[in-house]
């Protein structure tokens, strides 16, 4: 048995998602590979290797690779499938895109977006915006699966030393091209890795006053920003901030929810956070009910008197 980790990076580092995942990989026991599929990544691979648990590093480098097409990276994967039991992607935006080819190409089903593996086997993964856990198990020989990496402590980025195996790329599909990337630029942390989060809601009333209120907070905490669905389609904060179910999943230490009501949309985001700090002048939002401190104040006082205090 044996488990084989898509890596996510960008050819120089690794990206934290691929830690987490590769914790699931131990959790199912037998060696734990990692596939760094990319262009000139020799970086990316050297930093795979050093991850705890990780017991070989596959390289496979060329311009097919270059921009994580996901037909291309499916085609790679599936060149290396004969020699593993297990493959696992992150339950990310670019897993989520190359996993389901995979497991068609296989001819097995995908269990997706694990949170508990229960043995090699079986798995447990959330439904129903995370109000009810499902135990899968599969009997297809060959398991394709996805990892909600909120759902396993990240595997630490040292102390390994995998031998990192080279191997052809496949060649270019042909089926799609890279056109061009926007990659929007911030000096905070990356939503998804971040220690803190500071989310605000449809209170904030307008994206000067989202910018206003809840930039300061963020800045005096090191924190990423985030924000409730209502708030993004307002147009109050960009898409890419959103936290829930349709959105991103976090997990950090600490999550400040300001003027968010707490929606199960929303809490199936940013339920399994460790502190929960909840603002909102509705002593009944059902945001109260998973705060571990609650502060039933308005947020346009209580937000600059902490920016302030702290
Ligand atoms: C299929 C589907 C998927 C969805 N996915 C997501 C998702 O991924 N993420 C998500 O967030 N939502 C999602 N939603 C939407 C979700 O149901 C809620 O509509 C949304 O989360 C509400 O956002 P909100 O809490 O900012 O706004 P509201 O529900 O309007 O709440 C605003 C809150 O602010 C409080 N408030 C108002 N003024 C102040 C003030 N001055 N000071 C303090 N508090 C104040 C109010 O008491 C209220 O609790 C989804 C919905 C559906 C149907």
């Amino acid at each position: 048995m044996s488990t084989l980790v898509i890596a996510e990076h960008d050819n120089q580092t690794i990206k934290p998602a691929t830690l987490n995942t590769v914790a699931a990989a131990s959790a199912i026991g037998g060696e734990v590979h990692v596939l760094v599929a990319g262009h000139n990544a020799g970086a990316a691979a050297q930093a795979a290797s050093q991850i705890a648990g990780v017991g070989k590093v596959i390289h496979a480098d060329g311009a097919s690779l270059a921009d994580g097409l996901a037909e291309n990276l499916a085609a790679q994967v599936l060149a290396l499938a004969g020699d593993y039991s297990h493959i696992l992607f992150p339950s990310t935006a670019s897993g989520k895109n190359v996993a389901p080819r995979v497991a068609a190409k296989l001819d097995v089903a995908q269990v997706s977006d694990i949170t508990k593996v229960v043995s090699p086997d079986t798995f447990e993964r959330p439904i129903y915006a995370g109000n009810a856990i499902a135990t899968v198990q599969s009997s297809d020989a060959k398991k394709v699966i996805t990892v909600r990496t909120t759902g396993f402590d990240a595997a630490a980025a040292t102390g390994g030393s995998a031998q990192v195996e080279t191997r052809d790329a496949v060649a270019d599909s042909g089926k799609s091209a890279f056109v061009g990337r926007e990659v929007s630029k911030s000096d905070r942390p990356e939503l998804t890795a971040a220690k803190i989060v500071v989310s605000g809601g449809r209170a904030l009333g307008s994206s000067e006053k989202f910018q206003e209120v809840m930039t300061p907070l963020a800045d005096k905490l090191g924190a990423a920003i985030g924000a409730s669905r209502a708030a993004v389609d307002a147009g109050y904060a960009p898409n890419d901030l959103q936290v829930g179910q349709t959105g991103k999943i976090v997990a950090p230490q600490l999550y400040i929810a300001a003027g968010i009501s707490g929606a199960i949309q929303h809490l199936a985001g940013m339920k399994d956070s460790k502190v929960i700090v909840a603002i909102n002048k509705d002593p009944e939002a059902p945001i109260f009910s998973v705060a571990d401190y609650g502060l039933e104040a308005d947020l346009f006082t209580a937000v600059p008197e902490l920016v302030h205090q702290a």
